[in-house]
């Protein structure tokens, strides 16, 4: 089973390219951001909780997420492999997934940060906000701030992985299908390792 976490700030096209690699490569892609917003869509007490905090540009608690996320990986007992987008978050949120992962006797392979320059990744965002009706790609402060989030809470998760030495970086700039050729060929180093 080949576990990826395809990494990176808000816009660095994280779902687009696991959209890609979870056709080509046959895996599961797990979105939190988008796990959470049908809970929203929903109107479920647990989407209703998250909807405070995502609308801000804040992270949801934890404690939600891992309890969402353990669920989620309990359902995908017989998939090939799973690529975690927008997960974890946070280093608690990694211990939680190596626990997790651990009880089903695997575990993380490698950690792919997708970089983007801050300039780039707020002029992709204003325009995904003019079509994405979500609320947090509205305005340049929401935006903003979720990228001052991701550098102070979640860039730990990659150092934590870096430690474990699982983790590379690969260039999120350019023509789409450019950055698809690139991560396809890390996947694959994985595989043949
Ligand atoms: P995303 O679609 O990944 O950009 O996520 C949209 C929003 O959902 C984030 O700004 C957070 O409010 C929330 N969210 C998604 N994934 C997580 C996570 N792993 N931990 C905490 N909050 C999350």
């Amino acid at each position: 089973m080949l576990n990826i976490i395809l990494f990176g700030p808000p816009g660095s096209g994280k779902g687009t390219q696991a959209q890609l690699l979870k056709e080509h490569f046959n895996l599961i892609h797990i979105s939190t951001g988008d796990l959470l917003r049908q809970e929203k869509a929903n109107e479920t007490p647990l989407g209703v909780e998250a909807k405070n905090f995502m609308d801000k540009g804040l992270l949801v608690p934890d404690e939600i997420i891992i309890g969402m996320i353990s669920t989620q990986i309990d359902e995908q007992q017989e998939a090939n492999g799973i690529i975690y987008d927008g997960f974890p978050r946070t280093t608690a949120q990694a211990e939680a997934l190596d626990n997790l992962l651990d009880l089903k006797n695997t575990s993380i392979h490698k950690l792919i940060e997708l970089q983007v320059s801050e300039e780039e990744l707020i002029q992709r965002l204003m325009e995904r906000g003019k079509t994405s009706g979500r609320a947090d790609d509205q305005d340049l402060a929401t935006i903003k701030h979720r990228i001052q989030v991701y550098k102070n809470e979640t860039t730990p998760v990659a150092e934590y992985y870096q430690q474990q030495d699982k983790y590379e970086a690969i260039n999120g700039e350019g023509d789409i299908d450019d950055i698809t050729s690139r991560l396809k060929q890390a996947l694959e180093n994985i595989q043949d390792s």
